[in-house]
């Protein structure tokens, strides 16, 4: 029996030690981050003139000043475009406070965690009656529904939810509504990415602020990472802005989040000089290319991809950023404007096939895309 009993309990030893083992190994690994020739070209897909044209229809709404017409009016114009872009579930969250929120479900095994990412729609204004806010938030808003077109032609592991707040600027009110009911749910969110104030640059400076607490450091240092790994040439700050928004109703219950914010505040913010003409699109584009790349990191990787799988990138070093490069062109070489359709196959390119480079704007190198697939807005490069 004594003996039986010693079995017993070493085998129940044993058992503790591998559950212990096991809770250690289901602890999420973060990888250190690296860049991953899946969504380099989906970020390619961001089009800056689809985050003005949204920040326009919103600011053709007198006001979004909650709780006014106009703010229930923005909300089912976001709802609207929510539900024509095919595989999002839209629903308005919370009876009181109506925000918009699109999920993509996730289609790996880790789909019961959701990466969130959001924006205010309601606005503020020293005249209620006349709130456009273009940079505070209607670019932001604009931003996070151009992350659901391009995301949602695109499978990840973990479900993302696509969130627009109500009542931010009234006290956060619309995403403490959203954390209060995740809480109650047992919601597993590693990620909530905010933009509030994250579009203004009238010098071309580039300056990005970028707002963490230490619980969501990593978050802000991979982003740092992955500004470097693709391009998206931005000069980062760390919490030179206090500004209390939406992540930080996330902050509260204890869920990872980091918001986006740039270098100063629009001078028209809050006022009816909050227009769309403040919104600098490229700093735009490359704002929703580096939080695109971190949700894309975060969901895990792309289950699905809309796009046959990548072959290997090759890069060629070459002059201006921003130009085309002839096909025919070898690495080295002056780069020359040349329309997409004007470029003819080189001799590295398989008979019959075309291909253009497109230079990242932080510049230095080439990357050749096939322009069949890039007119159809599927960027994968597949020779090398
Ligand atoms: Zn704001």
């Amino acid at each position: 029996m004594q003996t039986r009993y010693r079995v017993l309990a070493a085998l129940a030893a044993l058992m503790l030690v591998a559950v212990a083992a096991a809770t250690v190994l289901a602890e999420p690994d973060r990888p250190a981050p690296a860049y991953d020739p899946a969504v380099a070209p989906i970020i390619e897909r961001i089009d800056a003139s689809e985050i003005y044209r949204t920040a326009a229809d919103l600011q053709g709404i007198p006001t979004r000043v909650y709780p006014s017409a106009g703010n229930r009016q923005a909300a089912d114009y976001l709802y609207g475009r929510l539900t024509a872009i095919p595989g999002l579930e839209v629903e308005y969250q919370d009876d009181r406070y109506r925000n918009v929120v699109a999920t993509l479900p996730g289609r790996g095994g880790a789909a019961g965690e959701t990466v969130v990412v959001g924006a205010h729609y309601d606005s503020a204004s020293s005249d209620p009656g006349r709130a456009p806010g273009a940079t505070d938030d209607g670019a932001g808003v604009a931003t996070v529904l151009e992350l659901a077109r391009v995301m949602s032609a695109s499978g990840f592991d973990r479900t993302v939810q696509f969130a627009f707040w109500n009542a931010e600027e009234t006290g956060k009110e619309g995403s403490g509504a959203y954390v209060r009911d995740a809480v109650e749910r047992s919601m597993a969110i590693p990620l909530y990415l905010n933009y509030d104030g994250a579009f203004y640059d009238p010098e071309g400076r580039f300056v990005l602020d970028v707002l963490a607490n230490e619980e969501s450091a990593p978050f802000a240092e991979a982003l740092a990472r992955y500004n470097d790994l693709y391009g998206t040439g931005f000069e980062l700050t760390r919490n030179v802005h206090g500004c209390a928004s939406d992540h930080e109703s996330f902050w509260e219950e204890g869920y990872p989040a980091i918001s986006t914010h740039a270098e100063e505040h629009a001078p028209g913010a809050h006022s009816p000089e909050d227009t769309v003409e403040q919104i600098p699109l490229e700093y735009a584009r490359r704002n929703a290319q580096l939080g695109l790349v971190l949700l894309a990191s975060t969901a895990g990787p792309v289950a699905a991809p809309s796009a046959p799988a990548p072959g290997p990138v090759k890069w060629y070093p070459v002059g201006d950023p921003g130009s085309f490069l002839d096909a025919r062109a070898g690495p080295g070489t002056a780069p020359v404007a040349t329309p997409p359709d004007a470029v003819t196959p080189g001799p590295a390119l398989k008979p019959g096939s075309r291909a253009y480079g497109l230079v990242p704007p932080s510049g230095g190198f080439v990357r050749w895309y096939p322009s069949a697939r890039w007119k159809a807005g599927i960027a994968t490069p597949t020779f090398g």
